[in-house]
This record gives C-alpha cells, structure tokens and sequence, in this order.
C-alpha cells in the first residue's frame, strides 16, 4: 500500500498523523489535545497541522479541530500497521519482554521496507492483533473496531478472557505480567469493595486483589457459556 510519494514522508509527520488518527476516535482533534500527547509547544502543532493541511493528509477547521483525509488515515495506518508488526515480531521471534515492544517498535515503524513487512507478516501467519491485543490493520488499511468492556465493569462471578492491556506503560506492563494479567488469560471477579475499591479476582485458579484503576485499563471479553 506504500506509493513513491509516502517514502518522503518524514518520521516526525509520521508520527503526527499516527497521534491524530488515534485521537480522533472522539471526533477532530484539538490543536491543544494534540500537543499535549506529541509533547510539543502549542505553536509547533498548530505549524505542523498547517503543513499536513496543505499536503492534503488532514482538513482543519478552526474551532473545530483537525480530521484526517483518506491520504493522511492510509499513512497512519500503514505506521501503525508496522509498529503492530514489530511488537509481536519482537515478541515472538526474540523474546522481547513486553514491557519493551513499545519503545522498542516506537523507533523500528519508522524503518520497514514493503519486502520486509511481508516477510514479516508471513512468518508470523498473517496475524491480526499484537502483544497488547491491539489490531494490526491489514495492508488495505482495514483495522477491526471491536470495543471491548473494562475489567472492572465486569458482573461478578462472570468469567471472562483478557483482549487489550495499554501499550505504552512499561512500569504498568510489567505489574500485570507478575499478575498473570495479559491478553489471554481467563479472569472473573469474585468480590468487588464498593466505591471504587479493591477487586477480588480468580486468575486461572488463583486469587489476586487489584485496584480499580487497574482494573479499569484492562480490557476483557466475557465468556458466554455455549447452550
Ligand atoms: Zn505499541
């Protein structure tokens, strides 16, 4: 899906409209949202949304915010698609810890040939999700939208499979795995303190006591007994 034209495109835009395309989940992105998340002065946003606008990979509507066009989603995806590949290349093939994916394919998305990408894809058997349990968008930029509950919402004694954990928290990632807490594993809430207390939970057989904060990042998917 690369045309000639999106090699030139720079790491740094890049980067802005992978950032955009992930805000933009809630409607357009303000200029301040998205300084906040590139870590960047005000004015170097507003600068840069102006470039991308000319270059015709977003529309900016003052008040209103910035959209990605078609050009601008297909280079996101295409970024998050490598960045996806990377981690569970890592992951799988090397051992990575997965705590350091992230960092680690943050650097490597900037650099993957179109060669390289399938053979990437193909060794890993074409696969759709990530370490994290993020999808991997396919090479025609489709991604799957699936939304899935948080841990701490889920009904007491219902149990359920872990889908999606955050990417980018190593400190985070790392509590989880010396909790068993990763995509894959089966987990059901056996008591819940109320007002936002503790969780008691079954993981695999064991119990474990979480915060509901923690609870709250971790994304599931009950499991519904077949009839
Ligand atoms: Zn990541």
């Amino acid at each position: 899906m690369t045309q000639p034209s999106e090699r030139e495109v720079t790491r740094s835009v890049q980067d802005y409209l992978k950032t955009i395309y992930k805000l933009q989940g809630d409607g357009p992105v303000q200029t301040s949202a998205l300084a906040e998340q590139m870590r960047v002065a005000p004015p170097s946003a507003t600068n840069m949304v102006a470039r991308l606008a000319e270059a015709g990979f977003l529309r900016h509507t003052p008040y209103k915010g910035a959209e990605l066009t078609d050009a601008g989603a297909g280079i996101a995806l295409e970024v998050i698609r490598h960045h996806r590949l990377w981690e569970l290349f890592l992951h799988r093939a090397l051992g990575v810890p997965i705590d350091r994916l992230h960092d680690e394919a943050e650097r490597l998305e900037h650099e993957l040939s179109d060669e390289l990408e399938e053979r990437i894809a193909r060794a890993l058997g074409e696969p759709t999700l990530d370490p994290h349990g993020d999808p991997i968008p396919s090479r025609e930029g489709e991604v799957d939208a699936t939304a899935f509950p948080a841990l701490a919402d889920l009904p007491i004694g219902m149990p359920a499979i872990i889908r999606r954990v955050p990417d980018n928290d190593p400190g985070f990632l790392r509590y989880l795995e010396s909790l068993d807490l990763l995509p894959g594993a089966t987990v059901a809430q056996r008591a819940r303190e109320p007002f936002r207390g503790p969780i008691t939970l079954d993981v695999g057989g064991v119990e474990r006591v979480i915060g509901y904060e923690l609870a709250s990042r971790v994304r599931v998917e009950a499991v519904t007994t077949k009839a």
